[in-house]
């Protein structure tokens, strides 16, 4: 049993789920309330998380894709109904991500815009509920980061940051996401591809999470392994490593994500739409990189070199390419209007992304003309 003492604790292992009676205890959490969604009941992860442990479990089931700040409201309340003490957030992004949310609500006065990134409200995040994150996907590194992200009743996708929200024990048991559906384990993959490449890439100044993040790259693409899982579903060495280069994705993004991020966030905002994080960012992912490989400067070729090196590509070879066969070979949605984008979308799409916070960690500054001829090409 791997345990990995980084920003948590991370106990990473297949069968680690066995765990989960010893990491309640350790955190005093004696009337947990899980948080799910319809698909991992559907799938009986629920079942297999619920008989692993002995206590008394409150279960909501109910999670939304892209989820809200109704929803967290919702949550707080049944928190308190139930004088629970403590969230165990089982599932994707979304699950882990309202779960924060929750636990930031419950033992925080005021409204949850307060605490949000757009009004610098990660100073007033204090100790929050404790959470132990169980990931079902290899995608969003939610368990092991200091990000949640809601959509707000005011429309905006909000973000909250915090070291307060980074859950004090992750579990995760790369068993769990056998039952990934091909679909989701590809876009999922993709994000923490995207992860990966977006923090290496980032300017800012941090050589270990870069490292990490390398790594990462190498075993989704040098390694095969995101292929591997998507066509072998049952190989638990692909599932090994994938749900490994997740969590790495969301300790190298310690250092920033891009304009790939920035133009996923914000599309993912279109309420109508309920688009998949994994998936926009898959399809923007090569058009961003054609860009950077265009304008990229001596510094940000040098980082490409190495990304390259990790992926195990020739020099003279272009990323945003082998991303393009990539995708291709992952049955990825070949754009965005086979997803339900159109182009009267692009100007609200172009105009989140410039305010989305990923936007500034980009390694070229973006404008808006960039962000315009990108959706264009991927739509
Ligand atoms: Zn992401």
């Amino acid at each position: 049993m791997a345990n990995i003492n980084y920003l948590n604790q991370c106990i990473f292992d297949n069968g680690a789920i066995s765990q989960l009676p010893r990491a309640l205890k350790s955190l005093g959490i004696n009337s947990p309330l899980l948080v799910t969604d319809k698909g991992i009941k559907n799938a009986g992860v629920l079942e297999q998380v619920l008989s692993a442990a002995s206590s008394n479990i409150v279960v909501f089931d109910c999670v939304m894709a892209n989820p809200t700040e109704a929803q967290t409201l919702e949550l707080v309340k049944i928190y308190q109904a139930n004088n629970c003490d403590g969230f165990i957030a089982l599932g994707g992004g979304s699950s882990i991500d309202i779960a924060k949310a929750a636990a930031l609500l419950a033992t925080h006065e005021g409204e949850l815009a307060r605490f949000g990134v757009a009004q610098r409200g990660g100073k007033h995040i204090g100790k929050v509920s404790p959470i132990i994150a169980i990931p079902t996907t290899a995608g969003t590194g939610s368990e092991v980061s200091v990000a949640a992200m809601i959509i707000m009743e005011s429309g905006t996708k909000e973000i909250f940051i915090s070291p307060n929200l980074i859950p004090p024990i992750a579990i995760c048991d790369p068993l769990l996401t056998v039952g990934l559906p091909p679909h989701l384990t590809a876009a999922t993959g993709m994000d923490a591809f995207t992860h990966c490449l977006e923090a290496v890439l980032s300017p800012a100044i941090n050589p270990p999470a870069e490292a990490i993040g390398l790594d990462g790259i190498e075993r989704i693409y040098a390694q095969d392994w995101l292929y591997r899982a998507v066509f072998e579903p049952t190989n638990a060495d692909a599932r090994w490593h994938m749900l490994m280069a997740s969590t790495e994705g969301a300790l190298a993004f310690v250092k920033g994500l891009g304009a790939c991020h920035a133009l996923a966030h914000s599309s993912s905002r279109i309420k109508s739409l309920n688009l998949h994080h994994g998936a926009l960012n898959a399809i923007f992912l090569p058009w961003v990189l054609e860009v950077i490989e265009v304008k990229a400067d001596e510094a940000i070729n040098a980082k490409l070199w190495r990304i390259k090196r990790a992926m195990g590509i020739a020099a003279g070879k272009q990323i945003s390419e082998a991303v393009f066969a990539l995708n291709k070979k992952l049955n990825i949605p070949p754009n965005l209007a086979v997803i339900g984008l159109k182009a009267e979308h692009c100007n609200e799409v172009v105009e989140y992304a410039l305010l989305d916070f990923a936007h500034i960690t980009n390694c070229i500054i973006f404008d808006e003309n960039d962000y315009r001829e990108i959706f264009l090409k991927a739509l």
